[in-house]
């Protein structure tokens, strides 16, 4: 791809004013682009193109938008591995993920949309009044503003677009200042398919100059953010301010409930599997692992005998199974959390620590299993964003599942069970948008991703999300042809 411009507004590629960032390889930290950030007068001008275009977009038939992103899915599956290998440049995945989990996953919800762009939900129009006719009208709400995370640029970007622009919406978009390029990418390929100028737009920057600049618009119908916690809260305040329409995504702490009948060796290579994919920086990974204490030494033991197994390498090599965190910054946090536990009383039965040697120079910990954790310490309550899991056990499924419910957050879960009633009863109980029986991680396009609790509110993916990006009107016309309606009654007796 060409990298001489890092924004895209109304349909024209171009340089912000702002201050310059630099784009690290987490690997090396060898600076892989820098760029100058967008402020508010780019931001300004990007939120006036998408209201520009908004109502010749949003007056589109179905069909019509249909064939953008159709044309926009074909394009994207053309530079998969071009986008895979950009995806592993600016956040140090391994190439494997990001050419199997990424790109492919990102892909195939631009068709998903492709699809549901012509098939918006609703009731069905009838005489719920026996005078009136009601009809329900699903309409675009105008401009989204969207902030999107580095943990999955790409998928995150495509998660907040590809909904929004569907239902006839028109958005101005914000990646985290650290990983721009896959969704710089994602504009040149709305440039080269002919997607109307000022539909999709991207600005570039800091969170607190870009993106507060986008979310403190008052021309903007609806912020669309995934991220911490605390930024979420920090931008429901601002969006209080003009009362716009809020989506959060926010922080997960996912528990991992391993019941006394669970296939013990399916939970260990899950419970692995599921807490370092994307090295453990994926709001959804397995963090809290709670296990019937008959079976907690076996899991532990297989779990750090897994996890010891994993190769760390160079992202590009496919043979890698987990790269760098994101950056220096991200790494340091998560050893000073796994620090603090251990000062606490916990253990690492496994890692714990920055690998040596060649792997160094990068932004790399290893894969890491802490027991001896308090419940309400650290560790097991505020989201980590590593490769960390705390294992703790427990007697009885009521406590299991109390556990399981003992943080603030609520976006993901799984349990581990050969029994459908204990599955049942858990999936039931478990407060998390997502509830997963005897496996942790897949997603799927057709089905909704959100939280509960401090994870936010909201979904995406799936026809779910036109309810974050859709209005509903209420169309109720009279059939009577009276010039007294029955309910006139009320105002002027029975005269
Ligand atoms: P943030 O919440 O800070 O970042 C997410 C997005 O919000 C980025 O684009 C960021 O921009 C932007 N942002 C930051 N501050 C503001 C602001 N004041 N106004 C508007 N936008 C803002 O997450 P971090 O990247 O700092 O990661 C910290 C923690 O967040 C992680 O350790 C993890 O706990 C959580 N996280 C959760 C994710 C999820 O999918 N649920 C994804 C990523 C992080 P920029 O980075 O450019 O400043």
């Amino acid at each position: 791809m060409s990298l001489e411009t890092s924004n895209y507004i109304g349909g024209t590629h171009g340089t912000g004013t702002g201050p310059e960032q630099t784009v690290i390889d987490p690997s090396t930290g060898q600076t892989v682009w820098t760029y100058t950030a967008d402020d508010e007068s780019t931001v300004a001008a990007a939120i006036s193109a998408a209201r520009a275009a908004f109502p010749e977009w949003s007056g589109a038939t179905p069909a019509e938008r249909s064939a953008a992103l159709y044309a926009l899915h074909t394009e994207l599956e053309a530079m998969a591995e071009d986008l895979a290998q950009a995806e592993t440049s600016q956040t140090g995945k391994p190439i494997r993920l990001a050419r199997e989990f990424d790109v492919p996953g990102s892909v195939d919800n631009v068709a998903f949309f492709a699809g549901a762009a012509r098939h918006l939900p609703g009731h069905a129009t009838a005489e719920y009044s026996g005078d009136h006719t009601s009809s329900i009208r699903r309409e675009a709400i105008g401009v989204v503003g969207s902030i999107s995370p580095w943990n999955y640029p790409l998928q995150m970007a495509v998660w907040k677009i590809l909904p929004a622009i569907a239902a006839g919406n028109t958005i101005v978009l914000k990646p985290a200042e650290v990983t721009p390029l896959t969704t710089l990418m994602l504009a040149q390929a709305c440039d080269r398919t002919g997607m109307p100028a000022g539909v999709v737009n991207i600005v570039n920057g800091p969170g607190p100059l870009t993106g507060e600049a986008i979310v403190s618009s008052p021309h903007i119908a609806m912020t669309s953010f995934t991220g911490s916690t605390t930024v979420g809260r920090h931008i429901a305040g601002l969006a209080a301010v003009n009362g716009t329409r809020l989506h959060l995504e926010l922080g997960g702490k996912a528990p991992f409930v391993v019941f006394d009948d669970a296939d013990l060796d399916a939970a260990i290579h899950g419970a692995v599997a599921a807490s370092l994919i994307n090295t453990g920086q994926d709001c959804t990974a397995a963090t809290r692992a709670y296990v019937h204490r008959s079976r907690f030494d076996d899991f532990v033991s297989g779990v750090a005998e897994l996890m010891a197994s994993v190769r760390l390498g160079v992202p590009t090599d496919p043979d890698t199974d987990q790269g760098p965190l994101v950056s220096f910054r991200q790494r340091d946090k998560v050893a000073a959390m796994v620090e603090r536990a251990v000062q606490a009383g916990a253990r690492a039965l496994t890692g714990g620590r920055a690998p040596g040697g060649d792997l160094a120079t990068g932004a790399y910990y290893e894969p890491t299993l802490i027991v001896d954790a308090e419940q309400k310490s650290e560790i097991v309550q505020d989201e980590v964003f590593g490769p960390v899991l705390a294992a703790l056990p427990f007697d009885s499924d009521d406590e299991a599942l109390e556990l399981a419910n003992d943080t603030p957050f609520g976006l993901a879960a799984s349990a581990w069970t050969t029994n459908v009633f204990r599955a049942q009863e858990a999936a039931r109980r478990i407060s998390a948008g997502t509830v997963w029986i005897n496996d942790h991680i897949p997603i799927i396009s057709e089905m909704p991703h959100g939280g509960m609790k401090a994870s936010g509110y909201g979904k995406d993916m799936s026809t779910y999300s036109f309810e974050e990006y859709t209005q509903v009107k209420h169309v109720m016309a009279d059939l009577t042809g009276a010039t007294a309606k029955e309910w006139h009654r009320t105002i002027f007796g029975l005269r």
